[in-house]
């Protein structure tokens, strides 16, 4: 929004949801006193807020939400291409991520499910960007959650791969590192997000994100 790339209407309605100014149903029945049902149009289960339509609505899960993280992980992707200089498009928005692309130092695995000796639930990853001369494996995974569970999320997700990390140490002798990227529904990062991308030298997108946070 700071670069003014947005269109107007985009930026007026990026504002009015941050500012939880929409009319939504739970608006109208709780605050105008209007006779609408205050529960969402769509999964008529719960309220409709705005944090409701932005992150919670089952009904949009699998297409809508599933839509935006996958585009942010492809946006994370193709930095990371970029960076070590694996096949990329110019602009991120065209990049369609591949899932295996590698060269003499990177290899770089998308939307991967990891095979191990053991039982373990929590195996399928977003992307592992695995540095040949360091043997470094990072293991990312993307999520937007709703901005009030921006932290206990990054939480979640490191607490959820221990036992990967733990397994893919004693498979392959590497070193390995949980990293999340979650970005809240409407922007919010926590203060740890720039560390985790910098840990990934995802520089493109480091460098954007100083540009709108000075
Ligand atoms: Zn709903």
């Amino acid at each position: 929004m700071k670069r003014g790339c947005l269109k107007r209407e985009t930026k007026s309605l990026i504002i009015a949801v941050q500012d939880q100014a929409l009319r939504t149903n739970y608006t109208k029945a709780k605050i105008k006193k209007s006779t609408n049902d205050p529960k969402c149009r769509l999964c008529k289960r719960k309220y409709e807020t705005v944090s409701h339509i932005v992150s919670e609505c089952s009904k949009i899960a699998q297409t809508e939400y599933k839509g935006r993280h996958d585009k942010a992980a492809s946006a994370v992707h193709w930095s990371i291409c970029k960076k070590h200089e694996l096949p990329h498009t110019e602009k991120w928005y065209d990049h369609c991520a591949e899932p295996v692309l590698e060269n003499e130092k990177v290899k770089l695995l998308w939307d991967f499910n990891m095979q191990t000796d053991k039982v373990i639930k929590a195996k399928r990853l977003d992307l592992i960007p695995i540095n040949k001369e360091t043997k470094q494996f990072h293991v990312i995974d993307i999520a937007i959650p709703g901005d009030t569970r921006v932290v206990q999320k990054e939480d979640e997700k490191i607490g959820k791969y221990n036992e990967l990390e733990f397994e893919i140490n004693r498979l392959w002798k590497v070193k390995t590192e949980v990293i999340p990227i979650v970005i809240g529904a409407l922007g919010t990062i926590s203060m740890r997000h720039i560390a985790y991308l910098a840990e990934v030298v995802v520089t493109c997108l480091l460098r954007l994100y100083r540009r709108q946070l000075c």
